[in-house]
């Protein structure tokens, strides 16, 4: 499915107008503006976390929806005058409920870390604050005592968290100490196999038994193969800890029905967070899903960790729920999926060396130190050639998290754009030509340096060139014209 509607000519006037709008306040930002899809149509995007949301989410967000205060629930504001912010939230609620056999839906977060942040709060407050409040025969953390208050706030900062290593690919969010959630609890990871770089369920769980974390946290960023959500909750049940499952990378593979039995976290485990805007091509947001048990504190994520929710946000949220429940996007799903393999086929085949050899999801990571470069290197040299990539580690990466051996590719972009698997070889021969045409530049110490390379005369130009003529092939945003 690309954006069929976007040929509607009524289409392409609702943008310029509203546009021109913007251009009579501010005029550079208008330019940004159009600047920004024309550079969007430009760029062959393999960034494994973005995509194209349609007309219809885009022009759901930018409206008078925005100028709404409803902090609270669905009919429980703290604010007057939330009717239409009402019928906007639960209509998506109810959308992200059927479309992924949820019980309860929360469509507030902002981001995904945010969505985090709520489901971390949430477990917390069912598992370490309500057992204080019932001890203490409290109803509420304002009628608890200065000395309980203060035992109940050290037994909060005092949790466990396992979840994923970073280099293996998990996020940042998931208790590593840059990020809030790693100074929130005390974190252990567990990897990948060094042999075949899959997630060792046996390791998990010895990892879970000795630790015995409150949370065990499922999910990746730049992992290219599936978890067993089945097994994890097996894991989780016996140390007692709470199944957290965060899909923000592969959402749209959930709700595309790829990924279904063990391999859908949302029947097995208790929370699942996702981001909105990536594999699920919706708006820039969050989004919590849980059992009846959590719903209640999940439900107070604001005031908990959110301030306000974003009324115009939650609108495109609800149209890009209602597109995925379409069968159309079920078949976006599966392509996503053939691409990424396609991708990972043609690459294996002119000899690039792949984490996992190979994929089963909506990415690939390259080991481009096969090419003799780091990741920064093959990431700029891509770049020139008109290939949008990010580098990335790869497990136990001796490069570290700044250079990196990595490049991770996605496909859920190029997917929405229209490329089929024979578009996906023609990537994979681009990327090799460039990668393999591509030396270490010299550091100041006459050593190979990590971060400046020499791309050979011509190859950039010649790169750029075809994958232009292919994506001319595929025209994104067909239909708006701007000019
Ligand atoms: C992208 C991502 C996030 C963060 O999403 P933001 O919307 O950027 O805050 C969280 N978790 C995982 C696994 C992700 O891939």
């Amino acid at each position: 499915m690309t954006h069929e509607p976007a040929a509607d000519p009524t289409v392409s006037t609702a943008f310029r107008s509203g546009l021109d709008v913007v251009r009579s306040v501010e005029p550079r930002i208008a330019d940004a503006i159009g600047a920004e899809i024309e550079d969007q149509r430009a760029s062959l995007k393999l960034i494994a976390s973005e995509n194209y949301a349609s007309p219809a989410v885009l022009l759901a967000m930018g409206n008078w929806l925005s100028d709404k205060y409803a902090e609270g629930t669905v009919g429980r504001r703290f604010y007057a005058g939330c009717r239409n912010v009402d019928t906007v939230e639960s209509i998506a609620a109810e959308h992200a409920r059927e479309l992924f056999g949820a019980q309860h839906a929360y469509v507030q977060p902002h981001s995904g870390i945010d969505a985090n942040l709520v489901a971390f709060w949430a477990v917390l407050a069912q598992r370490v604050e309500s057992p204080a409040l019932e001890r203490a025969g409290a109803r509420q953390v304002n009628d608890l005592s200065e000395e309980d208050w203060a035992t109940l706030r050290r037994e909060l900062g005092n949790q466990r968290m396992l979840g994923m290593s970073l280099d293996a690919g998990g996020h940042l969010t998931h208790g590593f100490r840059p990020n809030i959630s790693g100074k929130m609890f005390e974190q252990r990871s567990y990897g990948t196999d060094p042999e075949t770089g899959l997630v060792d369920y046996d390791a998990v769980r010895a990892a879970a038994r000795e630790f015995r974390p409150l949370i065990l946290i499922a999910g990746y960023s730049a992992y290219p193969r599936l978890i067993n959500f089945r097994i994890m909750r097996e894991i989780a049940d016996e140390v007692g800890a709470t199944l957290m499952v965060d899909m923000a990378h592969f959402a749209g593979l959930v709700a595309g029905k790829v990924l279904t039995g063990d391999l859908d976290p949302v029947p097995h485990a208790q929370i699942v967070t996702t981001t909105t805007h990536k594999s699920l091509r919706g708006p820039r947001g969050g989004m919590v899903l849980c059992d009846d048990s959590l719903a209640d504190q999940v439900d107070r994520g604001c005031p908990m960790v959110l301030g306000g929710p974003l009324p115009h946000v939650m609108a495109a949220k609800a149209v890009a729920l209602a597109e995925a429940r379409q069968p159309a996007f079920q078949g976006y799903a599966q392509r996503v999926v053939d691409n990424a393999r396609a991708l990972a086929e043609g690459l294996l085949r002119r000899g690039a060396r792949l984490v996992t050899g190979g994929t089963d999801n909506h990415l690939a990571l390259i080991d481009v130190s096969g090419y003799g470069l780091t990741g920064r290197q093959a990431e700029g040299a891509l770049l020139d050639a008109g290939i949008v990539t990010n580098r990335n580690a790869v497990p136990r990466d001796p490069n570290g998290a700044w250079y990196t051996s990595g490049i991770r590719v996605g496909t859920p972009a190029l997917t929405t754009r229209g490329l089929d698997t024979a578009g996906m070889d023609e990537v994979a021969e681009l990327i090799d030509t460039v990668l393999s045409r591509t030396t270490p530049g010299t550091a100041k110490n006459g050593k190979a340096s990590k971060a400046t390379y020499r791309l050979e005369e011509g190859v950039a130009d010649q790169v750029s060139k075809r994958a232009a003529d292919l994506l001319a092939k595929h025209p994104l945003y067909p239909g708006i014209d701007l000019s």
